[in-house]
């Protein structure tokens, strides 16, 4: 979209506010609104604002910058230019995603969206190839009790009717909603805990995917909300119940062409790039996970018994590993990684899941055997003879790795690196000194 096609769709649209956007380091979404003014000088404001971008205040954003250089700037990417479906239809509210930048020539390099960005036209210009994302992020549905607590706002399990499934004209809202914002919808239905759901959208390249992840949840917020029940990603909001995930299926193709699928490959057609894109991936999973599963409640969610996955392991159809390699072959040939949750920042993610997969391919690593048996049920001693790891347990252990991988620290850049280890080791801290309930309940006997 240029200048002109963005002034036309606001015109048609009737758009009467634009909301600058963008994502602070742990991936939440800011936006200031800009009015927009009728007549020609309305207008010739409009194409300014649209060119040059809107100067902010950055010093208020979580891991951006200090007071004394506060003054940011705001560029739109006027190709994600969208009316919003949850404001109203009249004088409507349309949003454009940003990249942050110190000045008009310099670009922030802490802005999470064009940290990714950048490694995508590296992947691009260094070896003509291309990264693909497709993200499953699950959700709750919450209603309050009679206690004030927010509790599943349903009894229904996986893949539920109604009236068990409460909730198909949220579902059928959002999908909507998604689609008048230009996704792809792929599928819908009533995850297996009680209250949880997913909706499964189109892969795309790995920019438009994190913008998506984005733009999905806050979309299912506020239809959530109109309906009068609270939408939440949190890992795991309930003990004994499934967390919510975000399995990444992922790809990378050179010269245009897929490169995971080798017709004479082995594990029936796995492509040499594609098994070292594997090994990348475990071998950095235990850093890893220190951005794709980036909060204190993450590491509840990774743990035996509830579809999430522990070991680092790769395997064709067994769910208890950490990469899964689904069973379509040729173009559609790729990975599923499962550790992912949907509190990660999709930008941060993507970038460290890309290095990671790279790092593999550039070292020509090659992974163990795939492990086909349920791992859940394997002895400690059995998944020892393996050399079946497990992911780091707590948030701490995966900021320690995250600290001593260089490839993710290369990757995220010095400045996100510093910022998000000193938040996330805060984040930490207040966790480790609070006093939870689980305390209260087994303590208070002494
Ligand atoms: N909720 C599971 C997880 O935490 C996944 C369940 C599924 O999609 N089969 O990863
Ligand atoms: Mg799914
Ligand atoms: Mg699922
Ligand atoms: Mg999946």
């Amino acid at each position: 979209m240029n200048i002109e096609q963005a002034i036309e769709y606001i015109t048609k649209n009737n758009v009467k506010f634009i909301r600058f956007q963008f994502v602070d380091i742990l991936g939440f979404p800011k936006n200031v609104a800009y009015p927009v003014k009728g007549g020609e000088k309305g207008l010739e404001e409009l194409r300014e604002i649209l060119e040059t971008g809107v100067w902010f205040d950055g010093s208020s954003i979580t891991g951006f910058v200090g007071i004394q250089e506060s003054d940011m700037l705001l560029k739109p990417d006027l190709s994600t230019l969208s009316v919003l479906p949850w404001r109203p239809e009249e004088k409507s509210v349309a949003r454009v995603i940003c990249d942050v930048y110190r000045d008009e020539k310099t670009p922030f390099e802490g802005d999470p969206r064009s940290r990714l960005k950048a490694l995508l036209e590296e992947l691009k210009e260094k070896d003509k190839g291309e990264f693909f994302v497709g993200p499953e992020p699950e959700f709750f549905l919450l209603k309050k009790d009679e206690n004030g607590r927010w509790v599943p706002a349903d009894d229904g399990g996986y893949f539920d009717v109604e009236p068990l499934d409460e909730a198909p004209d949220i579902r059928r809202d959002i999908v909507l909603a998604l689609e008048n914002l230009g996704f792809h919808v792929e599928a819908s239905h009533h995850e297996v805990a009680p209250g949880q759901h997913e909706v499964d959208f189109k892969f795309d390249n790995a920019l438009k995917t994190a913008d998506s992840v984005v733009t999905f949840k806050m979309t299912i917020k506020n239809i959530a909300k109109k309906h009068g029940l609270k939408a939440t990603f949190m890992p795991k909001p309930f003990f004994g119940m499934n967390g919510n995930g975000m399995h990444c299926h992922q790809s990378v193709w050179f010269n245009g062409e897929p490169s995971f699928y080798d017709p004479n490959g082995p594990y029936n057609g796995l492509s040499e790039t594609c098994l070292s894109y594997i090994a990348g991936i475990l071998e950095h999973a235990k850093a890893l996970v220190a951005v794709t599963n980036p909060t204190v409640n993450s590491y509840k969610r990774l743990v035996p018994g509830y579809e999430a996955p522990v070991n680092i392991a790769w395997a064709n159809k067994n769910r208890s590993a950490i990469i899964r390699v689904p069973a379509a072959r040729g173009k559609a040939t790729r990975i599923e990684f499962r550790a992912p949750d949907p509190t990660c920042n999709p930008y941060l993610a993507f970038a460290c899941m890309l290095a990671a997969g790279l790092d593999g391919i550039k070292r020509k690593l090659t992974p163990p055997e795939p492990v086909e048996k349920n791992i859940f049920k394997m002895s400690e001693e059995e998944k020892k003879a393996l050399g079946i790891e497990s992911v780091p347990s707590n948030l701490k252990d995966a900021l320690d790795e995250l600290e001593n991988d260089d490839v993710l620290k290369k990757a995220l850049g010095d400045y996100i690196f510093e910022k998000y280890l000193e938040i996330k080791r805060a984040e930490w801290d207040s966790f480790r000194i609070s006093v939870t309930d689980w305390e209260l309940n087994n303590y208070l006997v002494y």
